[in-house]
């Protein structure tokens, strides 16, 4: 894998989200991309928030990236809070670095002023379509003013705008992308455009370039709607006579429909995956498999190994879709790997405390009973995926003895004749464990020879038994359920259901 631009510097890039709103799972992907890339490349990843709209940009939804990049474990080494030679890192505080650049480039004669209305350009474009002029652009009409006389009506105040002077005999545009190759635009195609708006402030196109050449950004990677951008910005690269980056034009993310991905779809920033429970970890692996492959089929892809593998040559140019049961299935299997005790510190305790089953602060939670939590995180770690399924799979270890039923499960499996004498058995079986023996292998061991005794099959017997202590019947493991439950409240429930036996 090339470490390096055409031009050979050792690799910078950048991630420039605008605050316009939260992290999207498409910048987040492709924030992960420059953060792999970078790391691969022993280069530097610049975190930058592109304020320039005013209108749509707010501190809150920085504050609400830059959360969601800690929370992903996207470390940046320039940036907001962390600093760096080549700040400031936020556009509405380099604004006199682009008027400088402008400024240099209007001095080269590589820019100039325009002073065309917005309905003079309304009607030329009209025009240009009426005479089905091939060129539909900015007709130039400002190009060659003379510099005297723009001086003065700037001095008599009228509003003008900035544009850059393209070469008429650029000839073709030739972006060099990583991802999609070479991609040629007709030069003739670009008309100068505005650098600078009347109001004073810089273009995209024109903030974005001075800012990735005055931060040595070797490597572009960003979403492929900005591809018909590049050659424009390839303008004001040699304009500024800066090295041209490599570019890496991501596809987008659809949904399960082939539509963009939108809230239609589900869940789309970042923080509602991290509410919901998903684990960075997990959610990283996947995200980083939307349009990119370490070999045909490893999925399970650990954050050490994305930041050792990454290249730009295994991203795929077709659109990559969402698909939320891989993702599920990623988190579940993040979830398997984590020992009992991770698993309870990081995981269960806290969707307990979030869902009120328990209260106080998880690692005093946790250190009053580690054991027990332990043992409940090796029967639910195999059977959740988020923390909703804890709770709800936890629950009935939380009602004391009174546990809810399950309408359904009684019907089926408790409110059938002889179920009582099951119910019997088991409290006459268990009652005769000792309490300091009260283990999930000496309760399955004391249940285990009962059906037979009794003349029914297993699954009628442990239906009925399962149902009458977790009140339904799709509890984890008996033993296990029955252990946590403690051997009292085993009893009491057994005690309890058999008005609903038969
Ligand atoms: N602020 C731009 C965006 O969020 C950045 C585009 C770029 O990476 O050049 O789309």
């Amino acid at each position: 894998m090339s470490s390096s631009d055409q031009t050979n510097r050792p690799v910078r890039v950048r991630f420039a989200p605008s605050p316009t709103g939260k992290l999207h799972v498409g910048g987040a992907r492709t924030a992960i991309y420059n953060w792999a890339f970078a790391r691969a490349n022993h280069g530097t990843f610049i975190l930058r928030i592109d304020d320039t709209d005013p209108t749509r940009s707010t501190d809150e939804n920085t504050q609400i990236i830059l959360r969601a990049m800690r929370w992903l474990g996207l470390d940046w080494d320039e940036g907001p809070e962390v600093g760096g030679d080549f700040g400031p890192y936020k556009q509405t505080d380099r604004m006199d670095l682009y008027k400088a650049a402008a400024q240099k480039l209007w001095d080269e004669g590589k820019a100039y002023p325009c002073f065309c209305t917005p309905e003079k350009l309304a009607a030329d474009k009209k025009a240009a379509e009426e005479r089905h002029d091939p060129f539909q652009g900015y007709q130039r009409t400002c190009r060659d003013l003379d510099p005297e006389e723009a001086k003065a009506r700037i001095a008599a105040g009228e509003p003008y705008t900035l544009r850059i002077k393209v070469p008429l005999d650029r000839g073709d545009v030739v972006v060099p992308d990583a991802v999609h190759g070479n991609v040629t635009f007709n030069a003739r195609e670009l008309d100068d455009f505005i650098i600078f708006r009347s109001d004073g402030t810089p273009t995209y196109n024109f903030a974005t370039v001075v800012d990735d050449a005055m931060m040595g950004i070797t490597h572009v990677i960003r979403g492929d709607d900005h591809l018909s951008n590049t050659p424009r910005q390839i303008m004001v690269y040699e304009a500024l006579g800066a090295p041209v980056p490599t570019f890496a034009h991501i596809s987008m993310i659809l949904g399960p429909d082939g539509k963009k991905l939108s809230k239609r779809h589900g869940a789309t920033s970042v923080e509602e995956y991290r509410d919901q429970g998903y684990l960075s970890d997990a959610f990283v692996n996947y995200l980083a498999l939307l349009g990119w492959a370490l070999d045909g089929d490893t999925t399970i892809i650990p954050r050490d190994v994305l930041s050792r593998e990454f290249s730009l040559d295994h991203v795929s140019k077709n659109p990559a879709t969402f698909d939320f049961k891989k993702l599920d299935w990623i988190q579940a299997e993040y979830l398997k790997a984590m020992d009992d005790a991770t698993f309870s510190q990081q995981f269960l305790v806290p969707a307990l405390i979030t869902a009120g089953l328990e209260s106080g602060e998880a690692a005093g939670v946790y250190a009053a009973r580690p054991a027990w939590y332990d043992l409940l995180s090796s029967i639910l770690k195999p059977r959740v995926t988020l923390p909703a399924d804890v709770v709800e799979k936890a629950r009935f270890l939380y009602q004391g003895d009174d546990v809810e039923f399950d309408e359904k499960s009684v019907k089926k499996n408790l409110a059938k004749e002889g179920t009582r004498a099951y119910l019997e058995a088991a409290q006459t079986a268990l009652a005769a464990l000792p309490a300091d023996g009260w283990t999930a292998a000496a309760i399955d061991g004391a249940l285990e020879p009962l059906p037979d005794q009794l003349g029914t099959n297993k699954r009628k017997f442990f239906g009925a038994v399962r149902v009458a202590e977790c009140g339904n019947q799709v509890s984890p493991p008996l033993g296990e359920s029955l252990e946590l439950l403690g051997q009292v409240t085993t009893l009491t429930r057994l005690q309890k259901a058999l008005p609903l036996a038969q």
